[in-house]
């Protein structure tokens, strides 16, 4: 149960909803060109409760509920891609990884510091020479004092421009061939053999920082591994289920705002003396936005309250990336037919009815966040098998 009451937690979605869309847009203007938050982004986010709303209430957050943190997130990403990239993993992987993994005395050191952004942490798991999952080369040896020694790369990961931490996912034991072969760690930043090299900008969320990891000869201490030596892939395939689910939301938010705009732009716009959503071809459209947004919704509800029901249920990581592959078909849709209906003019920055050509291009980012569509078609094909094809649900 949360702290907030039903209307303050209302209310409080309504104050995200006009920050998204306000503020943050005013801000995000310069950062499509500078690629980086500014820190009044930062201080905005803070001042909202951003980084403390998802909490659990002993390490000062709201305590929400899994649907009330998917419903805060669907309202934040609403507004610029970059800055939703960033939010979303506050929401969630930043701290949800120590406190499900982390040691006592980890937990009690850091888990208070994510509330106002004291910590903050990237998620290290993609390499360059290997694929996701398993098939990684990055190693952590254990030396003569018990500690880990990492030597290898990460890429791709974002928001090494503001973190303190690393969660990295390593081989500790090279010789088997099973899913033991990978531990999971808590790493600070700065500590020697340990390098960030930032990466170029991307097509769009313009302002979240990305880089490459480099570890050599990198000591880690034996206190900062998460779980036990040798859990380390259902560190990272627990954590990203979850996560999965939230880029689904973050789709969701998105989707709700591209049809705002296609249904404003389309009562304004006249064409042959009538506007242009008198149109059947228009509102043809526009029933299926709505239809895959609506659907979309169904299926982020339903995920969250199986959550809350079970986090780690028979369900949870087929509904995950269901979530994610269908959120990426509404976006799809959703996206071409917003560009489809504002017409030349929505091509371009500035369009008095919403940010729509920002908007399509940040959310092209989501196809390939937590595993391409491809993974997730491999993980809901391995867990339908398994299950012949039932799925349960939460009435
Ligand atoms: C904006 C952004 C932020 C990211 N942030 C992070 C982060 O913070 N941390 C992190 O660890 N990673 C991060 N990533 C990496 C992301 O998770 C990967 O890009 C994604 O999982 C795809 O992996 P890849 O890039 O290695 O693609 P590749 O392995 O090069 O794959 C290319 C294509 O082939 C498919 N493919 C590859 N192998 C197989 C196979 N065995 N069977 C079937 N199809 C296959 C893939 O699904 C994909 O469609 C980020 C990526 C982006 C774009």
């Amino acid at each position: 149960m949360s702290k907030l009451s039903q209307a303050e937690f209302q209310e409080y979605l309504l104050k995200i909803r006009a920050l998204a869309q306000g503020p943050f847009e005013e801000i995000q203007k310069e950062v499509e060109v500078t690629n980086v938050f500014p820190q009044e982004f930062y201080d905005l986010a803070i001042e909202n409760d951003i980084y403390r709303c998802a909490l659990p209430e002993e390490y000062g957050g709201y305590g929400l509920n899994e649907l009330e943190i998917l419903q805060v997130q669907e309202e934040f990403s609403r507004g610029p891609g970059g800055m939703r990239m960033h939010l979303h993993y506050a929401l969630d992987l930043n701290w949800r990884i120590l406190d499900d993994y982390g040691s006592d005395e980890l937990k009690a050191e850091y888990m208070p510091k994510f509330q106002n952004k004291e910590v903050f942490t990237c998620f290290a798991l993609t390499e360059a020479s290997g694929g996701t999952g398993a098939d990684l080369h990055t190693t952590a040896i254990k030396n003569e004092n018990g500690d880990y020694v990492l030597n290898g790369e990460k890429t791709l990961i974002s928001h090494t421009d503001c973190c303190e931490f690393a969660y990295v996912i390593a081989v500790t034991n090279p010789e088997s061939m099973k899913d033991d072969r990978l531990s999971a760690f808590f790493v600070p930043l700065g500590i020697e053999g340990f390098e960030v090299v930032d990466m170029p900008h991307m097509m769009g969320c313009r302002g979240a920082g990305h880089g490459d990891l480099i570890f050599k000869d990198c000591v880690v201490d034996k206190k900062y591994l998460l779980g036990k030596e040798g859990q380390g892939l259902e560190v990272a395939m627990h954590s990203l289920s979850v996560s999965r689910a939230h880029i689904a939301a973050s789709n969701l938010g998105m989707c709700q705002r591209m049809l705002e705009i296609a249904l404003d732009y389309a009562a304004d716009r006249v064409t042959f003396g009538k506007p242009i959503i008198q149109r059947q071809m228009i509102k043809f459209k526009i029933a299926n936005m709505q239809m895959m947004t609506h659907a979309l919704r169904c299926i982020v509800y339903d995920f969250a309250k199986s959550f809350m029901e079970n986090p780690t249920g028979e369900y949870i990581t087929e509904k995950a990336a269901i979530a994610k592959l269908f959120s990426i078909d509404s976006t799809r849709l959703v996206s071409d037919e917003m560009l489809e209906i504002c017409g030349g003019i929505g091509y371009f920055e500035d369009f008095k009815f919403g940010p729509a050509e920002r908007l399509y291009r940040d959310a092209r980012a989501m196809w390939l966040e937590e595993g391409a569509p491809s993974v997730q078609r491999i993980t809901i094909a391995r867990e339908c098998v398994n299950h012949h094809g039932e799925i349960k649900y939460v009435i």
